[in-house]
């Protein structure tokens, strides 16, 4: 199961974390912003509260210097003690101010008071330059109302100026106040008053905000992080000294109350990410794992565990590849096990599959590293070896034959089996891959034809050849369908020249080709699987034909493959019964191949053909492995000589003295015996002087329709007659 592509994945991740990393961005923006406005709020109250203080201290002094009329007094003949008692001690002990001094019209101090105490004009000199702009601010408001009188009334609203200063390491607020009723000269009094910035002045500034740790620092202290600050300025606006206290942090416990569940989500979206990731990816290894394996086994036989055909192509074009650039030979092997078909017809696929098994080991055992070892299917094997030259090719094939030739110890016992094998050679010219595997392939073909267990090299002329075969392979199965098949007998003799018998053989009415021996085709047939066709078709037709000539003997030619057919003498036998014949008329020809072997089986198929009634000739005596011991073991009646020996007649001695050996044999094993091939007289009149009378060949008659057989067997019966009438 797939989650989500591979390629999704890591963008899927980044988008996670961005988002996350943006809510808690958010959080912690929104938590700040939060701090920044309650800090903002508290700077805002504090610096009212200061303001509302700083009026509330000039409000103070103007109350009495209005109410107490002090104007009158500080005329141009002031009345000092009176100012002092009702001014200047009443400003100290009922509101804490710690200074205050009446200025004349000429700004100069006429009266002060120090910590409640009267004391010298002297008292302001430190007062002075903090004071100074104030009292400029004062006299300018001054000169304002006088300009305007209407509006310059005892009840109209006070002339003052207020700022903080900070005088001889205390901050105080200095008021500066006109004393109306005090003129003279055109110029009333002021009075200026200082009170200084005590806890008595912070108390109640925070109106109940309850600030923590609020102090006073003299100067501009703005360098404290995370505190808040009010300046306190002069009158020209400069920092005289700055309030500071910490102030409260609601986003704080914004981050407190939604912090923990958010990083309790977050680790929830990592666990959850984690594990889809962990999960992908075990997906994703899974998927390489079964794409890997799916791979190998498109690859590769499940049998052996060898390269299949798939990946021989493969390997082979990268061969072919290094051939054409870098001039590297390479041979192609095809190897054929021989007898394989029989191991598992005999003893079942189990026992196949280990014949299979062992063949790969020893075929593997004799190859190189580079090789590469196939199984091309079946019985068929492959094998690709790099660097080869004629030599090394060759010792190679034989040595596959060679280990492949040597017994297998199966489940079921020992068993021999054999290999052909075919070699393509290339070492130089363009070619490709299929076309290599063809040609080793060709060669393999023509061992097999040969006979087996060896090897062969291919040859450009065994191309044509294999054409030929294809083609008429194909051109059999269509003659097949469409019954272009007929018979023709070739009369046998006897000594004195009369039919004894006939031999089916197989023609072919081509369509196109000209007439073409059943030596070529049979073969193909065979190769072809088409052979039980043909066989029956022969022995069914020769039945029908041979009524026409009742107690003429006829010969039918059987190959040795449709003999190893399991079911072959039971199938004879329904077609005696179906076709209705006398099995003594017939002689069925089988060649020494079929004896080969000394198999059990076809022990048992020649003992149930007798048993039905054939009797058996053994074609081509004496050109096969004419080992005179099967002609004790088999249930043989007759030899035929084989042609090759009778055209030697006359010609070579040591045919003569064949053909007499062999008629001798026959006498002795209580055979009998024809010679076949005879083309004339002479070898007629030797074959008789070797005690051979049979004879068949184109002396005594050619194969021949059933009309011309009709026709002999009419003017034979004719002038026997005859010879029986004179
Ligand atoms: P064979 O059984 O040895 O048949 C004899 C072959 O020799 C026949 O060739 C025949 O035409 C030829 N022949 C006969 N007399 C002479 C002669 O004096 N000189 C020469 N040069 N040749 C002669 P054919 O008909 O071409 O058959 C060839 C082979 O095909 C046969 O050899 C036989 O093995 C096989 N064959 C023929 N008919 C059948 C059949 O119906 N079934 C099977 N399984 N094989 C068949
Ligand atoms: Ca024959
Ligand atoms: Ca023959």
């Amino acid at each position: 199961m797939k989650l989500w592509p591979k390629d999704l994945f890591a963008p899927a991740v980044a988008v996670i974390v961005l988002a996350l990393g943006v809510l808690v961005g958010a959080i912690f923006f929104v938590a700040s912003s939060a701090n920044s406005a309650a800090r903002a709020r508290e700077e805002a109250v504090v610096a009212n509260g200061v303001n509302v203080r700083i009026a509330l201290i000039a409000q103070t002094v103007w109350l009495h210097v209005a109410e107490e009329n002090v104007g009158p007094r500080l005329g141009p003949r002031p009345d000092l003690p009176w100012v002092h008692a009702h001014l200047g001690a009443p400003l100290n002990l009922a509101h804490g101010f710690e200074a205050a001094f009446a200025l004349g019209a000429d700004n100069a101090p006429f009266y002060a008071m120090d910590h409640g105490r009267l004391a010298g004009s002297e008292a302001f000199l430190p007062f002075s330059p903090a004071a100074a702009p104030l009292i400029a601010s004062v006299r300018q408001s001054e000169a304002d109302g006088r300009r305007d009188p209407q509006e310059h009334t005892a009840f109209a609203a006070p002339i003052q100026a207020s700022a903080a200063a900070s005088v001889g390491g205390h901050v105080y607020v200095l008021t500066a106040t006109l004393a109306n009723g005090s003129e003279h000269a055109g110029r009333a009094s002021i009075i200026v008053t200082a009170e200084e910035i005590d806890d008595a002045f912070l108390y109640g500034l925070d109106d109940g905000l309850l600030l923590d740790n609020l102090q006073l620092r003299e100067g501009n202290a703005g360098e404290l992080p995370g505190d808040a600050r009010v300046h306190l300025t002069d009158a020209a606006g400069a920092p005289v000294a700055t309030l500071t206290w910490v102030p409260q942090t609601p986003g704080e416990a914004l981050l407190q109350n939604t912090l923990p569940p958010v990083l309790v989500l977050i680790a929830a979206l990592a666990i959850l990410g984690w594990a889809i990731y962990r999960r992908g990816r075990q997906t994703a290894r899974a998927l390489v794992a079964e794409k890997a394996h799916a791979t190998h086994l498109a690859y590769h036989d499940a049998l052996t565990g060898l390269p299949n055909r798939l990946l021989l192509a493969d390997r082979l074009g990268r061969a072919v590849e290094d051939l054409r650039r870098r001039t590297t030979p390479f041979a192609v092997h095809c190897i054929d096990l021989d007898r394989f078909k029989d191991v598992n017809d005999t003893f079942g696929h189990q026992a196949g599959d280990e014949v299979i098994q062992l063949a790969a080991l020893r075929i593997t055992s004799a190859c190189r590293q580079s090789d590469t070892i196939a199984r091309l299917g079946g019985d068929e094997f492959a094998v690709v070896q790099i660097d080869a030259d004629l030599d090394g090719a060759a010792r190679l094939a034989e040595r596959l034959v060679a280990l492949l030739s040597e017994p297998m110890e199966l489940s079921v016992g020992r068993v021999h089996i054999g290999a052909s094998v075919g070699v393509s050679l290339l070492s130089e010219g363009a070619i490709d891959a299929q076309e290599c595997l063809r040609q080793a392939d060709l060669a393999l073909y023509r061992v097999k034809e040969k006979g087996r267990g060896n090897f062969c090299f291919f040859e450009p002329e065994m191309d044509a050849t294999i054409r030929f075969r294809k083609a008429l392979e194909a051109d059999l199965r269509v003659a097949i369908e469409k019954n272009q098949f007929y018979m023709a007998y070739q009369p046998q003799v006897d000594g004195r020249g009369k039919m004894i018998g006939v031999e089916a053989l197989l023609r072919w009415r081509h369509p196109t080709r000209s007439a073409l021996s059943p030596a070529v085709f049979i073969p193909v047939a065979e190769e072809a699987g088409l052979i039980d066709a043909l066989g029956f078709f022969t022995l069914r037709r020769t039945f029908e034909d041979s009524r026409r000539w009742p107690g003429l003997r006829v010969a039918v030619n059987i190959s040795a493959t449709q003999l190893r057919a399991k079911d072959f003498a039971a199938r004879l036998a329904a077609l005696v019964e179906e076709a209705d014949i006398d099995p003594a008329c017939f002689e069925l020809e089988i060649t020494e191949g079929v004896l080969l072997g000394d198999d059990p089986r076809t022990h048992e198929t020649l003992r149930r053909i007798r048993e039905i009634g054939f009797r058996l000739a053994l074609d081509d005596f004496g050109t096969g492995y004419s080992s005179l011991s099967y002609l004790h073991r088999y249930p043989i009646d007759k030899i035929k000589i084989d042609r090759s020996f009778v055209i030697n007649l006359g010609l070579d001695k040591e045919a003569d003295a064949i053909v007499a050996a062999i008629v001798k044999l026959a006498r002795a094993l209580n055979l009998t015996c024809i010679a076949e091939g005879v083309e004339t007289e002479e070898q007629r009149l030797r074959l008789s002087l070797a005690g051979c009378s049979d004879m068949q060949g184109f002396l005594l008659g050619k194969p021949a329709g059933v009309e011309e057989i009709d026709d002999r067997l009419a003017s034979a019966e004719i002038s026997a007659k005859r010879t029986g009438a004179s």
